[in-house]
């Protein structure tokens, strides 16, 4: 089947034709970055004013380079949440709007999962499998028993990966997204200064991050009024092995304790360089797949929307006209 997937869910417009849930047509994503990159983070009514001046442009450009006819299609794919409520309408209405206009069914996605399913694009799955999301609102290990089967395993306590990232970012007086920016300052840095690395319980998957972020902004702020200087790329190299050391760790754990036989990196922080070579550090001499989606994948974008439409299409879990965007929309 022919899905044409629209996602809006935070800042960037985007557009996707996937065909059979594996082969990406087009990919076209219009990102929102300058414009919200003055304020310092994104700002929610201008996404939404973006993404409507956008939209139309994108669906077209994702048509024209799939180079099909909208006749050819067999669904419209759109997140429904979790995201900003104003930008996930302007998406929902423009799927409806289309899959009205060509008499088509309408698939409703959770954001998350489209971030899961970005793995689909590149193998198939192999379960029992676990995906360890990573991205600006989530952190979070989940178990795949069976294909769209999900169950969160563990989760952040307090700030998702990304959110640390940018916030520490932010104190470095990096610019928004601070994530890329304190990657590559990380790697011209050492890892010279000792922050703390959230275990939890001994048993548990769950995450903490507020803890390190408060140390990365403590430990700037005694060593300025010392009148010692750190150099911005030991702090980088420094908060950044504490981020990786534990996603890592834990998820190596949560692999080996549920015996999976695939491991997969999804959202926006798994295209750190660091977290990227960390795990195939950990996973290379071991019989579990690690699949760890190229960049373009793994930040929002709307391929991955239409992968994950691809078992919704196969459960035919199509939605009605009042499909809405639910902003804390749950994964299970
Ligand atoms: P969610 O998917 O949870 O709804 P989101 O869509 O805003 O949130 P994504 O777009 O998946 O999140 O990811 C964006 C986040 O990824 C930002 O916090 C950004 O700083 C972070 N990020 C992007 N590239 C990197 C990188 N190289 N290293 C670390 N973090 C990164
Ligand atoms: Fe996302
Ligand atoms: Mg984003």
């Amino acid at each position: 089947e022919i899905i044409l997937a629209i996602e809006t869910s935070c800042d960037e417009t985007a557009a996707a034709v996937v065909q059979g849930g594996q082969e990406v047509l087009s990919n076209v994503v219009a990102s929102q970055i300058e414009s919200h990159q003055r304020f310092g983070g994104v700002v929610p009514e201008l996404a939404s004013r973006h993404h409507t001046e956008n939209i139309t442009f994108v669906i077209e450009e994702a048509m024209e380079k799939a180079n099909i006819t909208f006749e050819q299609l067999d669904a419209v794919a759109v997140t429904e949440g979790p995201g900003l409520v104003g930008a996930l309408l302007v998406g929902v209405n423009a799927a409806k709007a289309v899959a009205y206009a060509h008499q088509l069914p309408l698939l409703p996605v959770h954001h998350i999962s489209g971030h899961i399913q970005a793995a689909r694009l590149l193998r198939p799955w192999r379960y029992p499998a676990l995906s360890l999301v990573v991205s600006g609102g989530h952190t979070e290990l989940i178990l795949l028993k069976d294909e769209g089967e999900y169950e969160v395993i563990g989760q952040t306590r307090d700030d998702a990966a990304g959110e640390a990232y940018d916030k520490v970012a932010r104190t470095l007086e990096l610019p928004y997204p601070g994530g890329p920016q304190i990657d590559r300052l990380a790697e011209k840095g050492n890892k010279t200064l000792d922050l703390p690395i959230a275990w939890l319980e001994s048993d548990s998957f769950d995450f903490s991050f507020s803890g390190l972020k408060s140390a990365v902004i403590n430990t700037l702020h005694n060593a300025k009024q010392r009148g010692e200087t750190i150099r911005p790329e030991d702090m980088a190299a420094s908060f950044q092995h504490s981020v990786v050391t534990v996603l890592t760790e834990k998820t190596k754990r949560a692999a080996s304790q549920h015996h999976v036989q695939q491991v997969v990196v999804a959202g926006g922080v798994a295209a750190n360089n660091g977290l990227r070579s960390a795990l195939r550090d950990a996973f290379s001499d071991s019989d579990i797949e690690l699949t760890i989606p190229p960049l373009s994948l793994c930040t929002d974008n709307a391929a991955m929307i239409g992968a994950a439409a691809h078992v919704q299409w196969k459960k035919q879990h199509t939605a009605n006209w009042d499909l809405n965007g639910v902003p804390g929309l749950a994964l299970t």
